[in-house]
């Protein structure tokens, strides 16, 4: 009987032991700030979601109204910061053409441009070709003489098929040049005291492309800004 007593007494002790352990650590713990639950996401990765792409309003505008070819393959794509307009100075011809000649008389690349607009002989009246060098975003070969090529460098090359020395483009060149400039001035900033004739460009070599009869001031007041 002593020898049951004395179990008990000892199992009544540890009980009183460990109920008070369980006091003290809760009394530790214990405070009024809502304790944050966690919750095991059940599947076995977390996902990110990206950040949503805003894109400005005139840029969008752009994206949805013109051809994919003239948007650049975006890993490629070059600051553009002018433009410059040229003729062909021949009364007919495309980008094919320009390319087997610039190619043979001229020992180029290929042609020169980044846009050729034709004029309808070799080519759509107002047909916007896009050339190699707008494709893979390269300099241009269409205004040489400039400091440092710049204009090569950083101008995008637009011909128009004709010789605008003895006569004027046709209406439907004049509205695809129109709607090619908007988008270039759009995409890259560039305002209409950054687009030039040929020969006004700054450092370019004498010349008279786009001939005398081309209507740069036109063409500008016709632009935005
Ligand atoms: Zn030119």
């Amino acid at each position: 009987m002593v020898f049951w007593c004395e179990i008990e007494r000892k199992m009544f002790s540890r009980v009183l032991i460990f109920f008070g352990c369980v006091f003290v650590l809760s009394g530790c713990v214990y405070n009024d700030e809502p304790v944050p639950e966690i919750v095991y996401h059940s599947g076995s990765e977390s996902k990110l979601v990206p950040p949503r792409t805003v894109i400005p309003e005139h840029r969008e505008i752009a994206y949805k109204q013109i051809p994919r070819a003239w948007l650049p393959p975006s890993q490629l794509e070059h600051k553009w910061t002018a433009i410059v307009i040229h003729h062909s100075a021949t009364t007919s011809g495309n980008a094919a053409i320009f390319d087997k000649m610039h190619k043979e008389e001229r020992h180029w690349e290929g042609v020169g441009y980044d846009f050729v607009i034709g004029n309808g002989i070799d080519s759509g009246d107002g047909q916007i070709e896009v050339t190699f060098r707008w494709r893979g975003q390269i300099a241009g070969a269409h205004c040489g003489g400039t400091p440092n090529n710049w204009a090569n460098e950083y101008a995008v090359g637009i011909c128009l098929v004709g010789d605008f020395s003895h006569t004027v483009p046709t209406k439907r060149q004049m509205q695809s040049l129109l709607k090619l400039v908007s988008f270039l001035q759009k995409r890259y900033g560039i305002s209409k005291n950054r687009i030039y004739g040929h020969k006004s460009t700054p450092g370019a070599r004498v010349t008279d492309c786009p001939g005398k009869m081309f209507p740069m001031t036109r063409l500008k007041s016709m632009l935005s800004y």
